[in-house]
């Protein structure tokens, strides 16, 4: 279900509701059933939809509603109020201040999703659905073939991402400037380097160096002396069983001490996001997260279960591939829209 989907199922179950003539304890269970239908379908974790009914039934009590209070209205208003709830952890992120030098390093996901291939090769995977299919052209150098599985990687669009932040904020005055510590994939500093010379953004970082940590204290050192006030730092993307790519996380942000840690998340991701958002959480101090590709066949549901395990709000959601596709994410506008 995408996202535009979610918002009109939402919609359908409310507008369902009005119509009928009372509103009793049957008519609203039939309502959040169908709402919290549509979250599951959605990709939302289970956990949180249940509390989201818990919550709705206490403020929608309709034993103790007063005769004559608008059971509608109150109703309708609960259940924007909870996705609003469920997109606002209640603690803004850090904001950069210009003139004042900030660093801001950008975590994300490089999934692994294992997909079953015919014995006979690669010419004939199975159940590939287009964004592997897209995938498989860009990570072909990081697939592994063994016992009839092949894995590989799907990126969250951290790199891209990095530049359109650097780019908004060049845009309203800041000096910028982006860091490449991603050492483990192999043409990650050139897509940087790349993406950076197009906008005109000064950058940093080594086709020699395999040390991230190094690279992001020379990156930050070098940028700090040239008065840059906003600092960015791209990481190598990895997912929650690579220990050692969460350690060295770990390090680069203890060397950077970073002002914040922004989590980047493809949309997409679906129901492993909050677990994987959770895991970064533990080992960096995630302050704020990012969601990409939101002009996709997002589901949707990822974010906000990564708000759910980050505690932390979404800032931007990015909706293309071009740099300027990228915009402030505002939860009530967000929540208004969703439900028409
Ligand atoms: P990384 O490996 O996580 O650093 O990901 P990249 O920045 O290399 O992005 C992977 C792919 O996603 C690239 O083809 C990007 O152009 C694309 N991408 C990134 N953000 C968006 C977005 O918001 N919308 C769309 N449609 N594509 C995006």
């Amino acid at each position: 279900m995408v996202l535009a989907q979610l918002g009109g199922s939402i919609s359908r179950a409310l507008a369902q509701m009005s119509n009928a003539t009372v509103i009793d304890e049957k008519v609203l269970n039939d309502c959040l059933n169908e709402i919290s239908r549509a979250l599951l379908q959605a990709d939302v974790q289970f956990k949180m939809v249940r509390d989201m009914q818990t919550n709705i039934k206490r403020i929608v009590n309709l034993e103790a509603l007063a005769a004559g209070t608008n059971k509608r209205r109150i109703m309708q208003q609960a259940v924007f109020t909870e996705l609003c709830n469920m997109l606002d952890p209640g603690k803004p992120s850090f904001t950069p201040k210009k003139g004042k030098p900030s660093v801001v390093m950008f975590v994300g996901l490089q999934a692994l999703e294992t997909r079953e291939i015919d014995k006979q090769g690669m010419g004939k995977v199975r159940y590939m659905d287009d964004l592997c299919q897209k995938v498989m052209l860009k990570v072909i150098h990081h697939a592994s073939v063994a016992y009839g599985f092949w894995e590989h990687g799907t990126s969250s669009g951290k790199t891209t991402t990095c530049t359109k932040y650097a780019y908004y904020h060049q845009r309203k005055g800041f000096k910028p400037a982006l860091v490449c510590a991603d050492t483990f994939r192999a043409g990650a500093f050139d897509q940087l380097k790349q993406n950076a010379t197009k906008a005109k953004i000064p950058f940093y970082g080594s086709y020699m160096e395999s040390d991230p940590v190094k690279i992001a204290v020379e990156g930050v050192e070098r940028f700090k002396k040239e008065n840059c006030d906003l600092i960015i730092v791209d990481t190598s993307g990895r997912h929650k069983q690579e220990a050692a790519l969460f350690e060295e996380m770990r390090q680069v942000s203890e060397a950077t001490k970073p002002d914040l840690v922004i989590f980047v998340m493809d949309s997409s991701i679906g129901q492993a996001a909050f677990d994987q958002a959770q895991a970064f959480k533990q080992s960096v101090s995630v302050g704020a997260v990012i969601v990409t590709k939101m002009d996709g066949h997002a589901k949707g549901g990822g974010a906000l279960s990564a708000v759910a395990a980050t505690k932390s709000p979404v800032i931007f959601i990015g909706t293309g591939e071009h740099i300027d596709e990228f915009e402030v994410f505002d939860v009530k506008p967000f929540v208004s829209r969703l439900l028409g």
